[in-house]
């Protein structure tokens, strides 16, 4: 039985699939950690007691550096068309070629895609 070698199973560079998947992990987990300091400093807002335009500054603070991350995540370039991926944060499947980050995991853990 003939072994396949990796480029015959996997569309396009697996090493820009990589660093594709690099850049989009670091962009969710920054999206997910601002969302999650969201409440903690919901929690702080409420010990600090600051007042009211003190809070709504920080609010409005913390709001526009989670649309900042939030927009960085949209941002994030398909690694097999090269164009973004999706317009939504969660799009799981490109809008132009159809990719799934699933398929994108694969490659860069080195499975064979199931089709
Ligand atoms: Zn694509």
């Amino acid at each position: 039985m003939e072994r396949r070698r990796k480029t015959d199973q996997v569309p396009g560079d697996v090493e820009s699939y990589r660093r594709a998947w690099r850049s989009y992990v670091a962009r969710r987990n920054l999206v997910v950690v601002l969302f999650l300091s969201f409440l903690f400093l919901g929690l702080m807002i409420g010990k600090l007691k600051l007042g009211e335009r003190a809070d709504f500054v920080i609010l409005l603070a913390w709001i526009g550096v989670y649309l900042a991350g939030a927009w960085w995540l949209t941002e994030w370039r398909c690694p097999r068309c090269g164009k973004i991926f999706g317009n939504r944060l969660w799009t799981q499947r490109c809008i132009s070629c159809d990719l799934s980050k699933e398929e994108v995991a694969a490659v860069v853990h080195g499975r064979t895609l199931t089709r």
